[in-house]
């Protein structure tokens, strides 16, 4: 195996795509799993609906409130199990956030994220714009919540991505020379589904230099070049993709998912050790 190496191809807010070489394929699921179902976020897991004139039941205003994304400061906050109080919630575990709004306009009014007030300026709606509910002229809605941290191995609302996934680094060879005939060059553009394929005077093929990037491993074009292109993929190098919806920055998820990876491990001696003395 080849040693490691790592490149980001493209950072947004809310989007990290990087190659990563010299790696199993266990091991890079493992990582996937652990961004997917263990990394702690806060999400609202306690309603008390004081007063609801809306058409909806509080349960689904509750389910709704409880899928709001929420920014999450990891550095503050603690799991409820692993609290000096016990779960009971206290400042160290818990956020409460409030929403009392009483429509004084002569028309519906739609009540927002935006509308929740948090004890913890820095745990707020990702988004402020997400409807909640829709209340009519004179009507009132006044609820208290509470989020805590969570891992989506328990609900997908702790999700601290809405993706991450990852796909072999595609590899695709072939000889100009042995691809002439203008129909099958025509061809090979026109199946290929991501565009990576062009023609210079139409009897020479061209391939998209950063092809990797896009190409999905469709087969089309082995297909329609009658197996003169050749793709494969290289068996220690894959593309990951991750996809946030904010609630952590990626540093920090980044940071926090080797932390998991580390903890499982010394668990994972420990009960090795454990056993050994046993034994
Ligand atoms: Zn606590």
């Amino acid at each position: 195996m080849s040693p490691m190496k790592l490149e980001v191809i493209e950072k947004t807010e809310n989007k990290l795509v990087f190659i990563i070489e010299g790696v199993s394929i266990e091991m890079i699921n493992a990582l996937r799993r652990i961004i997917l179902t263990e990394v702690p976020v806060m999400a609202i897991d306690e309603v008390i609906v004081l007063k609801n004139d809306s058409p909806l039941y509080d349960e689904i205003i509750s389910h709704r409130l409880g899928l709001i994304p929420l920014k999450t400061d990891l550095s503050v906050y603690k799991l409820p199990q692993d609290c000096e109080c016990g779960g009971y919630g206290c400042p160290m575990c818990q956020v409460s956030l409030t929403c009392d709004v009483t429509n004084t306009t002569n028309s519906p009014l739609e009540i927002y994220s935006g509308d929740l007030n948090s004890n913890d300026p820095k745990i707020i709606p990702v988004h402020p714009k997400i409807p909640i509910v829709k209340i009519d002229k004179k009507d009132k809605v006044i609820i208290e919540a509470y989020a805590i941290l969570g891992r989506a191995k328990d609900h997908a609302k702790w999700q601290a991505v809405s993706n991450a996934a990852f796909r072999y680094l595609p590899v695709i060879e072939f000889n100009e020379n042995e691809i002439t005939d203008s129909e099958v060059i025509e061809l090979i553009i026109k199946m290929c589904p991501e565009d990576l394929y062009s023609s210079k005077n139409g009897n020479i093929l061209k391939l998209e230099k950063d092809y990797w990037k896009t190409c999905t491993l469709c087969m089309s074009c082995v297909n329609s070049s009658d197996g003169k292109i050749k793709v494969s993929h290289k068996n220690d190098a894959y593309i990951f993709s991750i996809e946030s919806d904010g609630v952590l920055p990626f540093d920090v998820l980044i940071k926090e998912i080797f932390k998991i990876f580390n903890g499982k491990i010394e668990e994972f001696i420990n009960k090795l050790e454990e056993l050994e003395i046993e034994s």
